[in-house]
């Protein structure tokens, strides 16, 4: 068997950085520290940090009530958080160590600037994911998040008031297929966006390591006979990494472990690449690539 690792296999800047900042928090200080949700999507990294001390805080601000932060260490994931939550958990006695992502920050930053400069709001992405839900706090939830055309006609056709300025950003890690049927979706298929709208301004905040990760998947796709992706069953973007191969038509086996392999010589496949999320640690790939070789 012939087996490839893909280049964009690893941790990504942004959860790289994150790790590495709770290992130093945890190193460094004697309080508690607690990461405010799961750090990543990737349960085996979790209990490994959660064995070295680390403890997670529930995201749902309602369950903070009567816990004791004062003096803990509170780590903001690289998803962001809502500044309101930020200074609650300030006002708590918390202190706060902020591993948001920059590429996050520039897609709060970019919603602000134009939530700011009057125009209305569209985010492109899952409204349930806590990077949407934070830069929606960044602009006191004054934007309308959307994944389908039809959620967007929907909007349109129920909004009594005119619209003269249209501003569009997306969730860091949403997939270019789905960004591009958006912003395509916008302008040809709400005919009230030609009449109504005086200015539309698309800020790209995608995000270039998962857009990489996306091209290389879908480049691995298409010349391999399997494609193995490795990552955490509540991670995003590893999910969209199944998607695109599946999409190109290729067999994928999408696992978290190397243990849940199975069978190493995956019926017959001659060629096989693996995948990894973005917060999927290498290691783990590794195993996975040595299992495959080993037959
Ligand atoms: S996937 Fe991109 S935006 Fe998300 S944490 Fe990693 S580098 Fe940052």
């Amino acid at each position: 068997m012939e087996v490839t690792v893909a280049r964009y296999a690893g941790f990504c800047p942004g959860v790289k950085r994150a790790v590495r900042m709770v290992e130093e928090t945890l190193k460094n200080v004697e309080s508690e520290v607690y990461s405010l949700g799961p750090v990543i999507h990737n349960p085996q990294v979790v209990a490994s940090l959660e064995a070295r001390g680390l403890k997670t805080l529930p995201e749902d601000g309602a369950a903070w009530e009567g816990m004791d932060l004062t003096g803990a260490h509170v780590i903001v994931r690289s998803h962001g958080i809502p500044p309101d939550q930020l200074e609650y958990l300030r006002h708590m006695g918390a202190s706060m160590v902020d591993a948001t992502c920059p590429t996050v920050k520039k897609a709060q930053r970019a919603a602000m600037r134009l939530v700011g400069e009057g125009y209305k709001l569209f985010v492109v992405g899952n409204a349930d994911h806590p990077e949407v839900k934070a830069i929606l706090g960044h602009v006191g939830g004054d934007a309308v998040v959307i994944k389908e055309i039809q959620e967007l006609k929907d909007w349109w056709e129920g909004w009594p008031r005119k619209v003269r300025k249209v501003g569009l950003i997306a969730q860091t890690t949403v997939d270019l297929l789905m960004f591009r049927s958006l912003v395509d979706g916008l302008i040809n298929e709400v005919p009230e966006l030609i009449r109504e709208v005086m200015e539309l301004k698309i800020i790209n905040t995608l995000c270039r390591n998962t857009l990489a990760r996306q091209a290389e998947a879908l480049q691995l796709a298409l010349v391999n006979d399997m494609v193995v992706v490795v990552g955490g069953r509540n991670s995003s973007n590893t999910e969209f990494l199944r998607r695109i191969c599946e999409m190109a038509g290729t067999r994928v086996l999408k696992i978290e472990t190397a243990e849940e392999l199975g069978d190493p010589r995956l019926g017959g496949a001659v060629r096989v690449a693996v995948l990894g999320g973005a917060s999927t640690p290498l290691s783990i790939v590794e195993e996975v690539r040595d299992r495959l070789s080993s037959r």
